[in-house]
């Protein structure tokens, strides 16, 4: 099958931890990689950015990723992108409708609500089915981030629109598909297909010789990872830390470290934790290269999650696989993939105390940390292969490419 995967602001070639670069640019290059490993053909088109990408590059995982130009050729903030989807999408019109029919794609998966909108305009007469996993829902950013949310005004308008013309909606998890149900998405062609995380990078023994985890000065490591970004909740994190004191925090996201004094959200975080008392216990590393965050992840005795909401979560999954117990707010994907009490603790969002007390729980008891942690890693190996969500995805593509040999099935959990 050929396959065109759209994804306009997060490339799959970008590194992690940037304000705009996370889970999605993770999620379609690892979904590429494997559905390449079934034998399809992987298109991945993201906006061009720099004017030194060449137009379409080969990765060695033997899928594509082609430079599409829409807009300047420059890093744009991902909430100012949408005035560019049109030029986007009537870019994969002519290129789409220009390919010789063994090249053209069969399906079109887009990634994010504007990807959606460039896939609709680029599949629009050409009898290309368009699949969407949005990642993220403008509706949920609303609820939560107010006057804060800079995405553009229409948004909630625009993926309402989306839901509703797509052929499938492949939805990350349960609390998602609950709220596409409420935008008035159709039950009937909506399903879960989750992230998954990479099982042989990320293991219980993970060492990097080059870049080794940085040196423990307390008995207990907490490390929480993600884009600095207020909506991470890495304060509740800090904040809990001053009921914990034989742990150290380390924080790992955000911009190369040395550009780290210059950015916002990470002086905020060093300010709070001055004011907490627990500054010398809060280690904040900025940016840290994929391949060294096993090494880096095997280094806890405890993954805290504590994101004011989650529409998935990587980071959990791969502290699963490194065997490490996660503590989670019970928010979004969260609440799908951390067992409470199994694989860790989930708490209620945005409240220091709970998790200093589960922090304290496990801390305290190196045999329910392992227990936890090997309970995750069961967790993760059974359900969040990438090739299982590959085969899921796959599943879902055939269902959209011919209709009638599947049964009507109806979302079960709705
Ligand atoms: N990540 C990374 N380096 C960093 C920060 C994050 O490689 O410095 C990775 C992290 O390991 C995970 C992804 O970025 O694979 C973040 O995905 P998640 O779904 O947790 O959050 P999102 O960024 O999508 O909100």
């Amino acid at each position: 099958m050929q396959i065109a995967m759209v994804s306009e602001h997060a490339s799959p070639l970008a590194a992690l931890g940037n304000v705009d670069a996370g889970g999605q640019n993770l999620h379609v290059a690892e979904l590429s990689v494997a559905l390449c490993q079934k034998g399809h053909a992987v298109t991945v088109y993201t906006r061009r950015d720099d004017p030194s990408l060449p137009a379409r590059i080969r990765t060695p995982a033997g899928y594509d990723v082609v430079h599409v130009p829409a807009g300047p050729w420059e890093p744009i903030p991902r909430d100012e992108l949408l005035d560019h989807m049109p030029e986007f999408g009537d870019w994969l019109h002519r290129r789409w409708s220009r390919s010789a029919p063994d090249s053209a794609p069969d399906i079109v998966h887009g990634h994010f609500w504007m990807s959606g909108l460039a896939c609709l305009r680029g599949a629009a007469g050409l009898g290309i089915p368009v699949t969407e996993t949005f990642h993220a829902l403008g509706v949920v950013k609303r609820r939560h981030q107010g006057s804060a949310d800079t995405s553009p005004a229409n948004r909630l308008d625009l993926e309402r629109t989306l839901s509703q013309r797509v052929d499938r909606i492949l939805a990350t998890c349960s609390d998602e598909l609950f709220e596409l149900a409420r935008m008035g998405a159709p039950h009937d062609r909506m399903s879960v297909v989750p992230c998954g995380v990479d099982l042989q990078r990320f293991t219980a023994d993970a060492v990097s010789a080059d870049a080794p985890a940085p040196q423990r000065r307390m008995p207990h490591r907490i490390i929480a990872v993600g884009r600095l970004v207020p909506r991470k909740g890495f304060d509740i994190a800090i904040a809990a830390l001053r009921h914990l004191p034989t742990a150290e925090l380390v924080i790992a996201g955000g911009p190369r470290p040395e550009e780290l004094d210059q950015d916002e959200e990470g002086s905020r975080l060093l300010r709070i934790a001055r004011r907490q008392g627990v500054a010398d216990r809060v280690h904040v590393t900025g940016q840290i290269p994929r391949e060294h965050m096993p090494a880096l992840l095997c280094s806890a005795d405890v993954v805290a999650c504590t994101p004011w909401y989650e529409p998935f979560g990587i980071v959990p999954l791969e502290a699963m696989a490194s065997g490490v117990p996660v503590i989670a707010a019970a928010v979004g994907g969260l609440t799908d993939t951390v067992v409470d009490g199994v694989t860790g603790t989930l708490v209620p969002p945005q409240d220091p105390n709970a998790l200093a007390e589960a922090a304290r729980e496990l801390l305290a008891d190196e045999a329910l940390r392992h227990s936890c942690g090997a309970a995750g890693r069961r967790r993760v190996a059974s359900r969040y292969s990438w090739n299982r969500i590959a085969a899921d995805t796959q599943r879902i593509y055939h269902r959209v490419l011919a209709p009638s040999e599947e049964p009507n099935e109806k979302v079960a959990a709705l």
